[in-house]
């Protein structure tokens, strides 16, 4: 049986493992299923934002109007758009595969690998041992249990991306960010999209008014129901219809699509990894435990990244795997902090959030709320922004910044600054105080934290 120093399960963030250990001269084994380079590169964060990038441009087009500018689209490729992506995603694939096969120290296992025992791995047949064994391999779409559902032929966040022709109508189940992402790229490019969401609001991490804002603005676009479960899905051989119980009204109602799209949440790979073959302990959800190191309950085997559930984007899994790896390798013992861990929706408008909403603040804080909208700086008004607004939560007591939250143009952009403010100990002062360009969209940040008051009103 083959030993490593360091063996690492899953190549999207573990590549930052694999990338620590060699430097310091460890014998590393890379064990992935494929597709290599993990869900963000090949079937989330970068394939959907190049789509949206097209969806955005779509947007501005139809919205210049307002601006006095009368633009016509008269086509949207949708297959170009997709093949755009498709082929960035082959080629990156294709970089990352040479590079890996010129690697002193490293083997490469293409395939699918579990736990046998304690610190022994199976894949393709092949048993190998690590002295330590970082798990980064990730998570999958979750399919709920709707009565039939399974064998449809639904579409789901790796599916999607093989369309080649853009269906006219799309049923998208869930109202969580991916489910209004992809809402806007197909609305954008001509298709008829209703989205159906089991709780009272879309997106639930962010703060109401912004998932009311955001519901406002979808359903200008599409049908957008809220307070909806889907209990049941039917086909007639051409289109599929999904039954729903309105938690509201009461009663069942009926949508019908060309195609369905599930986008209700993740499901963690741990079972894939039958990780009850080592001591490795998930939670009731089935994410691998880990405490503020990233160890997971067995000595030696760390957890970073979507597997183990806590907060699921690749920047902070990128940085879990840097600080696992610093951990292991160095001998360190390094908390990991979620504190300023940010988040973006690339969805129209888009949206921005770091720290906390007002609700969870409130109940551990003495809270000041500060907002403004985009229109009461001079950019905003140039850009006719009447809807985007951003908002700020204060510790009371202290004057730091516990949460900041925008919803409108260049969300994801304006947000850096609360980050770093919230990164580098929260005070607000400097952002408060220093200056920002006129007329520019930043003006936006400093105004929201110049209106604090003690209630959102
Ligand atoms: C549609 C969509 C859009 C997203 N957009 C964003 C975004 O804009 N910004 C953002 O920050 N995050 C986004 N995310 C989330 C982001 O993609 C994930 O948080 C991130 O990819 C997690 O990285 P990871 O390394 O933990 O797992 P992954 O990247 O999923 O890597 C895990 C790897 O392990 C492999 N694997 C699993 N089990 C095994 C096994 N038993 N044996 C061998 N290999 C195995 C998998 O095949 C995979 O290659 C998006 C996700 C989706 C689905």
């Amino acid at each position: 049986m083959k030993k490593y120093d360091v063996i690492v399960i899953g190549s999207g963030c573990g590549i930052n493992v694999v990338d620590e250990a060699l430097a310091h001269g460890l014998s590393v084994a890379l064990v992935d299923k494929g597709p290599l380079g993990g869900t963000c590169a090949n079937l989330g964060c970068i394939p959907s934002k190049m789509l949206i990038f097209a969806a955005d441009r779509i947007a501005d087009i139809e919205e210049a109007k307002k601006l006095g500018i009368e633009a016509e689209i008269r086509d949207v490729d949708f297959g170009f758009i997709m093949e755009r992506m498709r082929q960035s995603i082959r080629e990156n694939q294709e970089h990352m595969r040479q590079a890996l096969s010129h690697i002193e120290n490293l083997d490469f296992y293409e395939g699918e690998g579990h736990f046998v025992d304690g610190y022994i791995i199976e894949v393709n047949g092949e048993r190998i041992k690590g002295n330590k064994i970082f798990i980064a391999s990730g998570s999958r779409p979750f399919i709920p249990p709707i009565k039939g559902l399974e064998g449809l032929g639904y579409l789901t966040n790796e599916t999607v991306l093989q369309l080649k022709e853009r269906p006219d109508s799309l049923i998208v189940i869930g109202g969580g960010y991916i489910a209004v992402e992809y809402g806007h790229f197909f609305a954008a490019t001509g298709t008829r999209v209703s989205i159906l969401e089991m709780a009272d609001r879309l997106v639930l991490a962010e703060e109401p008014e912004i998932s009311q804002v955001l519901k406002n603005e979808l359903g200008r676009r599409m049908d957008v129901y809220t307070g909806v479960q889907a209990e049941e899905v039917k086909s007639n051989g051409h289109d599929v219809t999904v039954v729903v119980k309105d938690s509201q009204g009461g009663g069942h109602k009926e949508f019908t699509a060309q195609k369905i799209l599930v986008a209700v949440g993740r499901k963690s790979n741990a079972d894939l990894l039958k990780v009850e073959n080592t001591g490795v302990e998930v939670d009731k959800r089935g994410f691998i435990q880990v405490n503020e190191y990233l160890e997971t309950t067995k000595k030696n085997i760390y957890a970073v990244g979507d597997i183990n559930g806590q907060q699921m984007f690749t920047h902070v899994a990128n940085v879990e795997a840097s600080l696992a790896a610093d951990n292991a390798i160095h001998g360190n013992k390094k908390k990991m902090d979620y504190g300023a861990a940010p988040h973006a929706v690339y969805t129209h408008p888009q949206i921005a959030s770091v720290g906390m909403t007002e609700e969870t603040a409130r109940k551990s804080h003495k809270v000041l709320i500060g907002k403004a909208k985009y229109s009461d700086v001079a950019q905003g008004e140039a850009m006719m922004e009447e809807i985007g607004f951003a908002k700020a939560v204060v510790d009371a007591v202290n004057g730091k910044l516990l949460g900041f939250h925008i919803i409108g143009p260049y969300a994801p952009i304006l947000i850096q600054e609360a980050i770093n403010a919230m990164a580098s100990g929260g005070g607000i002062d400097q952002t408060r105080t220093s200056m920002h360009i006129h007329p520019s969209i930043t003006e936006l940040i400093p105004e929201v934290l110049s209106n604090l008051k003690n209630s959102t009103s």
